[in-house]
């Protein structure tokens, strides 16, 4: 007599295999950008550690940082202050193959053209994996250009800033291999407005300063050197903060708490206070903004990678389940209607991922000294801010449904994406700020307007409706009374024509055609799936990666794998 094993009630059918085992760099979008942008040269290394971000082992560590939150220990057994923040050692994995591959300050140490290029192209493929440690990380990278106004400073910490050693604990940071760096800007009463920040710095006869305040928002607080913002008697200064001081004691730096956040649960976001706190001023006194604008100007650059990442995330997720999953006989990818969402998200990741490279690129230029580069970037990184991270929680919020209810399970991932989402768009300049950051650099800049007008003529007549688009817009850019009333409405063009003229001059005409016709056009619903019948479906399909990857997983009685963009 035979007896079925005890709980086998069913064989598990038509589940997709996990998505592991693949290149995530093997995206052609990402791979033309990278070219175009010029880091071409790169290519080889963006593979290697997209094999390493598509590895089962990189997708436990992200898991785990996100599943053992990190731990405040404000004070040690016998009552001292201590205020340190324990990390699963997942974290320290991602971190340290993020400082490893150069994702931190390391490509302000390398002279070669595309170097900025080539880290957000790493970027990117990295925070796939996991977006909580990309934080530090952005912050570590971006406090290079604002420490520079500093000369002593920086001659002192940029070497180990730049440094591809992640070297984490609270030491004295000139003995350490590697540093890594945070910023404090945000307090209780406001963060958007810092000129309302109330703490406040005293001059020292030995030419440091101390601070005495509060900070509401500051990430990563084990980072070991911060910007931090306050008053001094010349006006809001800013300042060098580090988390122990150079003959080796504990500065002053009381974690009162970390927050309790909706996603990025991998990072702390801590509420610092300063108590006679030791600081050096950076730049000049009075000049905070002006000072610290060089650090917000690259973490807004990451904001922009990290959501068009999150996007292509999720993009990727919908597409593999899809590919596997059938549904009334057939395979959801070969529904008209699920074709129609999942191009509509590709269309919508794609222009993500060319406005980010773009940028990049501009940033790359910038620094090697071209003007107009660095005058577009003022304009694309306000615009792509705004755009990029506020497409984001809508876009990843359609491909969790792609999924069905596996997508709203956590052991699907796809929840941390959906988690995140909306975090991009709030730090650094939330929505309505960045939206007014646009029209500052249009009022201030004619030479921001020049150059975004030259980088739209570059496609002119590739596609009439862009050229349409263009035309209504640029009337438009005449700032009037009522502009900041209009300002969101005016961002979103501004961002769609710099997207399509982008996409028109280097994306398969199927791509170009179905953006141009739906998002500037006008051919298209509220909701992503609402692209018209003329798309050419498979030509944009098949620019999705997820739809071509070939995993080491086997289907658990999933599909055959053949090809669906077909
Ligand atoms: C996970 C996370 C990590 C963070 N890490 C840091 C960090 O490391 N360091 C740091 O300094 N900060 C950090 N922040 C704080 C973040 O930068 C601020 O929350 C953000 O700048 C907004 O400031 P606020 O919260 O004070 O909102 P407010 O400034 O009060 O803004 C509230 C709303 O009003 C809008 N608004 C503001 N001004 C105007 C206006 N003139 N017209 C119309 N609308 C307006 C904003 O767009 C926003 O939607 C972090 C935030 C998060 C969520």
């Amino acid at each position: 007599m035979t007896t079925q094993p005890i709980g086998r009630t069913h064989e598990v059918t038509n589940q997709a295999p996990p998505l592991v085992g693949h290149d995530v760099a093997e995206d052609a979008a990402l791979l033309e950008g990278l070219r175009r942008e010029g880091a071409d040269w790169y290519a080889e290394d963006l593979h290697r550690l997209g094999r390493l971000a598509g590895s089962a082992q990189a997708q436990r560590w992200a898991e785990e940082a996100n599943r053992q939150e990190p731990e405040l220990r404000t004070h040690d057994r016998y009552g001292n202050r201590i205020d340190e923040v324990d990390f699963h050692p997942s974290y320290h994995a991602l971190m340290d193959v993020a400082v490893r591959e150069g994702l931190a300050g390391a490509p302000w140490a390398q002279h070669k053209p595309g170097t900025h290029v080539a880290r957000a192209a790493g970027f990117m493929v990295w925070a796939s994996v996991e977006q909580g440690h990309g934080c530090p990380i952005s912050m570590t990278y971006a406090v290079v250009p604002a420490l520079r106004a500093a000369p002593a400073l920086a001659e002192q910490y940029e070497p180990l800033l730049t440094s591809r050693v992640y070297d984490p604990g609270l030491r004295a940071p000139l003995g350490k291999r590697g540093l890594l760096a945070g910023m404090g800007m945000t307090e209780k009463q406001g963060g958007s407005d810092v000129r309302a920040n109330t703490t406040v710095a005293a001059a020292q006869p030995d030419g440091s300063w101390r601070l005495r305040g509060h900070k509401w928002f500051t990430s990563a607080p084990m980072n070991d050197l911060f910007l931090v913002l306050a008053q001094a008697p010349g006006g809001l200064s800013c300042f060098l903060v580090p988390r122990v001081l150079p003959d080796g004691q504990r500065n002053t730096f009381l974690i009162q708490r970390l927050k309790d956040k909706l996603g990025n649960r991998s990072n702390a976001s801590s509420e610092p206070e300063f108590d006679d706190t030791v600081a050096w001023l950076v730049g000049a006194e009075g000049q905070g903004v002006r000072t610290i604008i060089e650090m917000v100007t690259m973490t807004r650059l990451d904001c922009i990678l990290g959501s068009a990442s999150g996007t292509r995330a999720a993009l990727n997720q919908a597409a593999h389940h899809v590919r596997y999953r059938a549904a009334f006989g057939s395979r959801l990818i070969d529904k008209p209607l699920m074709r129609n969402v999942i191009a509509d998200l590709a269309l919508e990741s794609e222009a993500a991922t060319a406005l980010a490279l773009r940028a990049a690129g501009a940033a790359d230029r910038a620094l090697r000294g071209d003007d107009a580069e660095r005058a577009l970037l003022r304009l694309a990184t306000a615009v792509g801010k705004y755009w990029v991270c506020k497409r984001q929680p809508a876009a990843v919020a359609e491909a969790l449904e792609c999924l069905g209810g596996n997508g709203y399970d956590e052991a699907s991932g796809m929840p941390r994406l959906y988690r995140e989402a909306p975090l991009n768009g709030i730090w650094e300049g939330s929505g309505n700020v960045n939206a007014l950051d646009v029209l500052r650099a249009l009022a201030r800049g004619p030479e921001s307007l020049a150059a975004f007008r030259a980088e739209i003529a570059a496609a002119q007549g590739g596609d009439a409706r862009l050229d349409a688009a263009w035309r209504r817009l640029e009337s438009d850019l005449v700032l009037t009374d009522d502009a900041e009333l209009r300002a969101r409405r005016l961002v979103e063009r501004m961002a769609l024509v710099l997207q399509g003229s982008l996409l028109v001059r280097y994306a398969p005409s199927a791509v170009a055609d179905a953006f141009c016709g739906s998002r500037l056009a006008g051919d298209h619903g509220l909701a992503f799936g609402t692209l018209p019948g003329g798309v050419d479906f498979a030509g944009v399909l098949e620019r999705v990666p997820a739809l071509c990857w070939e995993t080491t997983a086997s289907p658990f009685g999933g599909g055959d794998g053949a090809d669906a963009a077909g």
